[in-house]
């Protein structure tokens, strides 16, 4: 009998374990920051193209490496970090495991140029699939430069994985955000296919924190600090008017690792109890501090999960260090906000707004003007003042009864209705057909459902989900006919995005364009602490603002 056991030749292994640590760009950007950080650098620069798929470089001004060394960091298992298993249990370093290298330089191509503040030259290597091509001396600012080409051009399999640009770079956003949280005494920058969109100076947590949340949170942070002999725990958490009903900015670190843990989550929501809605989250940013032989972050390769060995002395900790950080916010008195005595004296203030004067002013030339429905500057109420024409669902264009019909409900398709969606429309339409005349008098239920007859009962319609319907069906119709047509606004809107979102929508420019969106958008201009500032100038196109 034959054998047939053979061992996997080097590039082929490095390339399948590098499967666990190298993802996606947004992996290769975690490992290299880490790797800057562990360096000792003060100011780390990340530079990307197209995503990172084209290129992911981090250049830092840290520690740099001998020729030796650098020839050595791309071996699997190289590391300088650990020597003996015990280390493992007082890890102060993000990196350990020796992989990252090895694993980036199987599935791209890598150049490293590298110099120490000792040495006068400095290191130049080029790999490719996990052979070196080039070593050179080169002249080099001390620290290191490494930059990865082509993520997966020898995996065209794994290439195809990747997802659209604005995905991966929402990972890479995130992975950045979060090393860069932790850090906030380092220099950190973002650029991407030459566009800067961050620029976070060195600074406290709080500083760091509002210029990569926002500066809505500046007066809205409750700082949360609590020592122990066992762990210490400090950070911010947001306070409770602040919770959104969306997650993303909720940020756990252990001894600097950023961490994924349920649990803690559960400790921190169960602080909040009672102060915020159930379905909404708080924004927290909480460093934990603990010896490491507590805890063992060596589970899983990208190190997001690690394991304590007291999760309920940890929740316990977490849960009344929050409590007694938000009690200490809650006893300071709110403020008094009194209006001007004079503004209070006014007229228009003391006495009711009666019906009278309404009809008075709604026939005033000043209201006509403002109100035109072809003004670029009305502005749609939301859904509020669709509410008060949900009829127009069912009626042809009908003569003007007073004001409703001056904004008459503009999207839903009263003068147009061969425009009806064809889910919703279809369903209407044919029970429609079943009643007599007489009996089509819809009624509205609670200012959110439309209830009507048809054959076999009736039918209860979602208002708003029709509407959203209806608006989906158009803007898709926008998008594979006949782009909208616009006006442009008299005066630009503007915009101010979080950098994360300006990233997104960047990637949207074009289907915005086609909704009707003028695109001066790319004039995304970062401010002073960093965050792009995009300018947008809406068309005619009201409703696409709700949408
Ligand atoms: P790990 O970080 O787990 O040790 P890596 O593969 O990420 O493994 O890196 C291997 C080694 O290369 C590190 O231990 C470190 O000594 C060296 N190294 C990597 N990046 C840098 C850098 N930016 N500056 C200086 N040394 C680095
Ligand atoms: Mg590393």
């Amino acid at each position: 009998m034959a054998d047939i056991i053979n061992l996997l030749p080097d590039n082929i292994a490095n390339q399948i374990a590098a499967g666990e640590v190298i993802q996606r760009p947004a992996s290769a950007v975690k490992e290299l920051l880490e790797n800057a950080v562990d360096a000792g650098a003060t100011e780390i620069q990340l530079i990307l193209r197209d995503a990172g798929k084209e290129l992911v470089q981090v250049i830092d001004n840290g520690s740099g490496m001998t020729e030796t060394d650098a020839r050595m960091c791309f071996e699997r298992h190289a590391t300088s970090k650990i020597n003996t298993i015990d280390d493992l249990f007082a890890i102060r370093t993000m990196g350990f495991r020796g992989e990252a290298l090895a694993s980036i330089a199987a599935v791209s191509q890598v150049e490293l140029k590298t110099r120490r503040a000792d040495s006068e030259v400095g290191t130049f290597i080029e790999i490719d699939n996990s052979v070196v091509k080039k070593q050179e001396p080169c002249q080099a600012q001390v620290g290191t430069s490494i930059a990865m080409k082509n993520l997966f051009f020898n995996v065209p399999a794994r290439r195809n994985f990747l997802k659209s640009n604005a995905a991966e770079m929402r990972h890479i956003v995130d992975e950045f955000i979060r090393v860069a949280m932790s850090f906030p005494e380092l220099q950190f920058s973002l650029n991407n296919n030459g566009q800067e969109l961050f620029h976070l100076e060195k600074g406290s947590l709080k500083q760091r924190i509002v210029a990569i949340l926002g500066q809505h949170y500046n007066a809205k942070l409750v700082s949360v600090k609590e020592t122990t002999d066992y762990m210490n725990l400090n950070g911010f958490v947001g306070k409770p008017e602040t919770a959104k009903k969306t997650r993303g900015d909720q940020f756990f670190f252990v001894n600097n690792r950023f961490i994924k843990s349920p649990y803690l989550h559960h400790a921190v929501m169960n602080a909040f109890a009672e102060m915020i809605p159930s379905d909404s989250y708080p924004l927290y940013v909480l460093f934990i501090e603990v010896d490491p032989a507590h805890v063992d972050i060596n589970v899983h390769p990208t190190k997001q999960e690690i394991k304590f060995d007291d999760e309920k002395v940890m929740y316990a900790f977490v849960q009344s260090a929050i409590r007694h950080a938000l009690a200490q916010f809650s006893v300071m008195p709110a403020p008094d906000f009194d209006l001007d005595p004079g503004i209070q004296q006014l007229d228009a203030i003391q006495q009711p707004f009666t019906p009278e004067d309404q009809a008075l002013s709604v026939g005033s030339s000043i209201y006509k003007s403002f109100t035109q429905a072809n003004q670029a500057h009305v502005i749609d109420k939301g859904s509020n003042s669709n509410l008060k024409n949900w009829k127009d669902l069912y009626e042809g264009p009908r003569p003007s009864s007073g004001s409703s019909s001056q904004h008459s409900f503009p999207s839903m398709p009263a003068s147009e209705p061969r425009h009806m969606p064809s889910a919703t429309a279809s369903v209407i339409d044919e029970r429609w057909q079943e009643v007599g005349t007489a009996q089509r008098v819809p009624m509205q239920v609670h200012q959110q459902y439309i209830l009507s007859h048809i054959k076999s009962g009736f039918i209860l319609i979602d208002q708003q989900a029709a509407h959203e319907r209806i608006l989906y069906e158009r803007y898709n119709r926008a998008l594979s006919e006949a782009p909208m047509a616009t006006q442009q606004s008299l005066f630009p809107q503007t915009l101010h995005l979080l950098p994360a979102d300006a990233v997104l929508i960047s990637e949207m420019l074009a289907d915005l364009h086609a909704l009707g969106y003028d695109r001066s958008l790319s004039a995304i201009i970062p401010s002073s602490c960093g965050a792009p500032r995009p300018i947008f100038k809406p068309g005619t196109n009201r409703q696409a603002s709700k949408g």
